[in-house]
């Protein structure tokens, strides 16, 4: 049987045991697999902070002086109902973060990381970072933990999570470094980013002789046949065990899950779950609140992140009916469902404490062109009882879609005026073009970068509202609404929709 080690690369929020992971360990767990798992995400940002060395200014001086404090205050209840101490704390991590990247001509932060030369999007600047790993800020970390491992378990593969862009760079890195320490390692890369370049129009491999296994979609069976196991099938229980020990910055236990992968509705034109085409596939509704029901056993402390892109309405209906009974949010779709009083209560009764709704734009048209199927009327009416019911919501809008202009988005400013005592939180999105979406063919299109593995493109706006303009319109006219301002300035900063939950009374 192969050994499998399971790695999480930086930066990602360091709020909770990585979702990917979790679920991977979850089936090789139960394929009774040899494997290991590193959070190299929460290990590398906890690197940095702990060694803060010759600051120069006073503030980066202060802000290194209370590192300790400031994380400690991050997992602590009572900081949730003190605004003020959560941001200082917030700001004085990432001014820490920004203070030991920075001779690297990087900047990380507790939700990104950044180079001035290279671009996550161009696999040139991706191969660089994999031929040049002592340049990375995360590499003395890595360089000793990765030694460390290879030493003591000498894995036959390693796995790489690759979710986000904020991932991408360090994950090069740290293939350079085993490839060159190790090139017996067998090494694959999956996860969301890694999923959308290869369903992506124009996908051909960069790494080839680099990563031996790229993975799109869900990695369960494909490691469990890497393992030496078979791709076994079947459903697997995610396994927290071996996040257990983190100091993730939250003040209870973060319990992510996942019905379902892709999305049920599959219909929204700017979605990239439409353009990259991935299929919706789904647990039964009984078997996902089952799942959840043994996660609140065995963590009764915690609060269970369901991951899906839209919670199905069966799945709702479930929780409904009974639920995991400890706190869990997620995104749902606006549906007749949610508009009424009594089913809004009983999800409230199963454990909800926010739900995150994608309401997108304030004006009808907008709304069916975009094939978002839903009628304002009714997301109007959703706010209400969603709300009136206990349970906070997370609003997203978008902005600047093709068939936006000028009078509709003022549309969805005078539709949040009007239903701002129902919004707990905002979402503001400047709309990105995804490659291969349907809108694409419609419309004149560019390339606004000259990264390859770029997944969005630039386009002329038909109707003259281009980002410039809109952002113009947020910065100016949006956000100088005094009730708007306020529900903006809710959101938390770095961590958003991951710490919003936390500020709610449900939560408690
Ligand atoms: S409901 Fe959400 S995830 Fe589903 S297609 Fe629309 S935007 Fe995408």
């Amino acid at each position: 049987m192969k050994r499998i080690l399971l790695v999480h690369p930086p930066v990602s929020k360091p709020s909770e045991s990585p979702a990917g992971l979790a679920r991977l360990a979850g089936a090789l767990k139960a394929g009774g697999a040899q494997f290991r798992v590193i959070d190299a995400n929460m290990e590398g940002l906890r690197f940095l902070l702990d060694d803060c060395t010759e600051p120069t200014d006073t503030w980066t001086r202060r802000a290194c002086r209370r590192i300790n404090e400031n994380l400690a205050v991050l997992q602590r209840r009572e900081t949730y109902r003190n605004r003020g101490r959560y941001i200082q704390a917030v700001t004085e991590i990432n001014r820490v973060l920004a203070h030991r990247s920075g001779p690297y001509r990087s900047n990380v932060s507790l939700n990104n990381f950044t180079h001035d030369e290279l671009s996550p999007v161009k696999s040139r600047d991706l191969l660089r970072a994999a031929q040049t790993p002592q340049d990375n800020v995360f590499y003395p970390y890595f360089r000793s933990r990765l030694a460390e491992v290879l030493g003591e378990y000498a894995p036959d593969v390693v796995g790489f999570s690759l979710t986000f862009l904020s991932q991408a760079l360090t994950t090069m890195a740290m293939v350079g470094f085993l490839k060159e320490q190790a090139p017996e390692v067998r090494i694959v890369l999956g996860g969301g980013l890694v999923t959308s370049w290869i369903r992506g129009p124009a996908w051909r491999n960069p790494f080839s002789g680099l990563v031996d296994d790229l993975v799109a979609g869900p990695g369960e069976n494909a490691l469990l046949t890497l393992a030496g196991l078979g791709g076994a099938g079947g459903h697997f229980l995610p396994d927290y065990e071996p996040f257990r020990d983190y100091p993730y910055l939250s003040p209870r236990p973060v319990l992510p899950y996942s019905a379902s992968s892709g999305c049920y509705w599959g219909k929204c034109s700017f979605c990239p779950e439409q353009a990259e085409a991935n299929p919706y596939l789904g647990l039964p509704a009984e078997r996902a609140v089952h799942d959840m029901e043994e996660l609140a056993r065995a963590e009764p402390s915690g609060l269970i992140h369901v991951c899906d892109n839209a919670m199905s309405p069966s799945l709702l209906k479930v929780m409904a009916q009974g639920g995991p009974r400890i706190p869990w949010y997620g995104f749902a779709r606006i549906s007749p469902a949610l508009a009424d009083p009594g089913f809004c209560s009983d999800l409230k009764s199963s454990g909800c404490v926010m739900l995150k709704l994608g309401i997108e734009s304030g004006d009808q048209r907008v709304l069916d062109e975009l094939g978002k199927g839903i009628q304002l009327h009714e997301s109007a009416q959703v706010l209400k009882i969603v709300k009136s019911s206990g349970i906070a919501t997370y609003v997203y809008l978008l902005f600047g879609t093709p068939p936006e202009d000028e009078a509709a988005a003022k549309k969805t400013l005078e539709f949040i005026g009007q239903n701002r005592d129902y919004v707990d939180f905002l979402n503001l999105s400047i709309f990105n073009l995804p490659k291969g979406s349907p809108d694409a063919a419609g419309l004149d299109t560019y390339d606004f970068s000259q990264g390859d593995l770029s997944l969005y493109q630039g386009f002329v706006h038909p109707r003259g509202w281009d980002r410039r303009r809109v952002r113009r319109f947020l910065d100016k006219e949006f956000k100088r609404d005094d009730a708007i301002a306020r529900i903006v300035r809710r959101d938390p900063p770095s961590f958003t929709s991951n710490h919003a939950p936390f500020f709610t009374s449900g939560v408690w």
